[in-house]
């Protein structure tokens, strides 16, 4: 699998296409805006977009699913069923943001944990990381030892938890519960910022290093 990391959206959100090398098949994560180009990208890639896939139902990383889908007569699954509200407000946070384009969407396809999802011949496990939303999915592929982890984790710091459903030790449990035993060597592609890898966090994150979290008692087990 490929990966193309495309920064969409004044907020600078990643959104990922992958593509399969055996199938020419694409996958689009998080089109929160900028469709134009994500479809140039896409285009170069040469590959077929044949899915697309949603972390979470947050203004930046949705916006642009329903166009998108409708445009390029694609599927949608993800996020999990718990990050609704936030879909059906997409409209209304849009035009908060001067996101113009926001429009809610209902996804073919609901997810939850242990779910797999497929384009072309690449397959990735589905993670509920609750905490930053409710519905909070992660993407993880197994070969490559690579997560697309949206707002839940980032490189130095967590995803926010004061919206409206966000819940901090929720976050820290999901970080700790799903991601953590996925591996140190696990690289992740974060919704804002920099690649990092879950061992580089574990060591150096002021919010869950090991060290942190052994100071406030213990992973976060309440
Ligand atoms: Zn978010
Ligand atoms: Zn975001």
């Amino acid at each position: 699998m490929k990966v193309t990391i495309i920064p969409v959206t004044p907020f600078q959100q990643n959104c990922s296409l992958l593509s399969c090398e055996e199938t020419g098949k694409a996958a689009v994560i998080d089109p929160g805006g900028d469709l134009d180009l994500i479809l140039r990208r896409l285009e170069e890639s040469n590959a077929v977009l044949e899915k697309i896939f949603v972390t979470h139902g947050h203004v930046d990383h949705a916006a642009g699913v329903a166009e998108l889908s409708r445009r390029m007569a694609v599927p949608v699954e993800g996020p999990h069923h718990d990050d609704q509200y936030w879909i059906d407000a997409l409209g209304e946070h849009g035009r908060e943001y001067g996101f113009e384009w926001a429009e809610p969407f209902t996804p073919d396809r609901w997810l939850v944990q242990g779910d797999k999802v497929q384009f072309g011949n690449v397959i990735m496990d589905v993670h509920h990381c609750p905490g930053h939303t409710p519905g909070h999915v992660v993407y993880y592929h197994q070969a490559m030892k690579l997560a697309f982890v949206g707002d839940v984790l980032f490189c130095g710091s967590i995803g926010r938890t004061d919206f409206p459903g966000g819940d901090y030790e929720t976050l820290i449990r999901s970080i700790t519960q799903k991601l953590w035993p996925l591996g140190n060597d696990v690289q992740f592609v974060s919704g804002h910022g920099p690649v990092s890898s879950f061992g580089l966090e574990r060591q150096t994150n002021p919010y869950v290093s090991d060290r942190e979290l052994a100071k406030s008692g213990g992973w976060g087990l309440h």
